[in-house]
């Protein structure tokens, strides 16, 4: 999601006549996208806005400007308008549309401006924003924005606001315009894209909308992120099985596994109830890959709750995993819980996680060893000369000798190795 913000502001600079440079020390503006969903990431924004004082004092008319969800929390922006007088301009969420036009007033008139919009007020869709795209041949399409679920850890629906779906028409526009410009995957955004339709004036939910996308004329693969496990009706199901376009790629959060800590996170659902689900899915939609988000050390979080947590990776097997330390988000209802689990015991559940889910990875992915499975080539491999970086439908990253000719393409690859995090083949067309 802030990557694709960080897509939509770097539209507003290039239309601006701005150009990107990778050095810092040269830039006239530089702009900061943050994140605050975990206070891991927040601290490095903290301590990334830290050193880029030092860039300022050098270049005094740089223009720096920080961006994201992180100013939208509580209190942050106050602290980088007291604490960060290097930074000129700070804004929120709900505002990105703005940003030029602020970026001019602070260029002009050589001041400091700081402007969020309240979660609380109705804050319009703008359609039609420019949007400098970070990649070729896949590109995010955000179909609806902010959540209403309040998970009791969770400060997305604090600082992202009410759940918003785009009109159907609007993101079918978009998604031609993405098509007649040569883009052939695309990945649907939202926090909960299950849900997408709540408040639209049609009768239109996320099944229907899949079906919408899937007749476009040029678009080869339709991905999506996240899907919320309560929301996962059969007809989904069922639409994700008959679409030809929409990949067998689900990633379906979980969080944990033990009824309690779920009953406490205000997940709406058992673990009974997320295998069932992940049976269903498994059994309709054949080849299947799925993978999941989890988090260990919630608050109250005992040794059997997080047993229940193993036990699920080991019975879904999970092809990839997020895997996360819960973090206090103040203001979350979690956050004033009682008996907080200490971080040494964190630390260690996640190593043992980590290193299950890991050794599944890797099981899996070499389980496809002399499978021949179809690729799109996204780009050269990094660091690797002569090779290209490809991905299944089912989103693994495979890696092959060949003609740079061939990004941008579907091409047939028979897999040699498997390893963790990406596999290597030999291209058969
Ligand atoms: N909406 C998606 C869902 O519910 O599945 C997830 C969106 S959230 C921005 C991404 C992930 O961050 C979550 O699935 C969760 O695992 C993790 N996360 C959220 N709040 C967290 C916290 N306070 N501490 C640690 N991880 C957190
Ligand atoms: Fe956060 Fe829960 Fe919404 Fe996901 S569904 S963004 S975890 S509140």
């Amino acid at each position: 999601m802030a990557e694709h913000d960080a897509e939509i502001l770097a539209g507003q600079l290039e239309n601006m006549s701005y150009k990107e440079t990778l050095e810092k020390d040269k830039a006239d503006v530089i702009l900061v996208v943050t994140c605050c969903v975990r206070q891991s990431a927040e601290n490095k924004i903290w301590s990334m806005l830290g050193t880029l004082r030092k860039i300022k004092e050098k270049n005094p008319s740089t223009i720096i400007c920080v961006s994201g969800c992180l100013p939208q929390r509580k209190g942050a922006a106050e602290h980088i308008k007291n604490r960060f007088l290097h930074i000129d301009l700070v804004i929120g969420t709900h505002n990105i549309h703005r940003f030029s036009e602020l970026l001019r007033e602070v260029e002009e008139k050589k001041i400091r401006l700081i402007e969020i919009f309240e979660n609380d007020v109705e804050t319009a869709l703008h359609e039609g924003l420019p949007v400098k795209r970070a990649h070729d041949v896949r590109a995010w399409v955000t179909i609806m924005y902010g959540c209403d679920n309040f998970c009791s850890y969770c400060i997305v629906p604090y600082v992202r606001g009410r759940e918003r779906s785009r009109e159907p028409e609007e993101i079918v526009k978009e998604v031609k315009e993405l098509a007649a410009k040569g883009y052939k995957d695309i990945t649907l955004l939202g926090q909960n894209v299950n849900s997408y339709g709540k408040g639209l004036s049609k009768r239109v939910d996320f099944s229907d909308l899949l079906e919408m996308l899937n007749e476009i004329q040029g678009i080869k693969r339709i991905r999506f992120i996240s899907s919320h496990p309560r929301d996962f009706t059969d007809k989904l199901v069922k639409t994700i099985a008959s679409c030809d376009k929409v990949c067998e790629h689900i990633h379906l959060p979980f969080q944990a596994g033990s009824d309690v800590v779920l009953k406490k996170m205000n997940r709406g659902y058992t673990k009974d109830e997320y295998l069932e689900l992940i049976d269903k899915i498994k059994k309709a939609i054949k080849g299947v890959s799925i993978t999941t988000d989890i988090m260990v050390g919630f608050p109250q979080e005992t040794e059997e709750d997080f047993e229940h947590t193993l036990d699920v990776v080991r019975r879904v097997r999970f092809d990839a995993a997020f895997m996360f330390v819960y973090n206090t988000r103040i203001g979350t209802p979690a956050a004033k819980m009682r008996d907080q689990v200490p971080e040494n015991i964190k630390r260690d559940r996640i190593q043992r996680l980590i290193s299950l889910q890991n050794e599944i990875s890797l099981l899996k992915n070499r389980e496809l060893k002399g499978k021949t499975v179809e690729v799109l080539v996204e780009s050269e491999a990094k660091e690797r000369e002569g090779w290209l970086c490809s991905r299944t439908r089912t989103n693994k990253l495979v890696f092959f000798k060949g003609e740079k000719s061939l990004i941008g393409e579907l091409s047939h690859v028979r897999i040699e190795k498997g390893y963790m995090t990406h596999l290597e083949g030999v291209v058969l067309e």
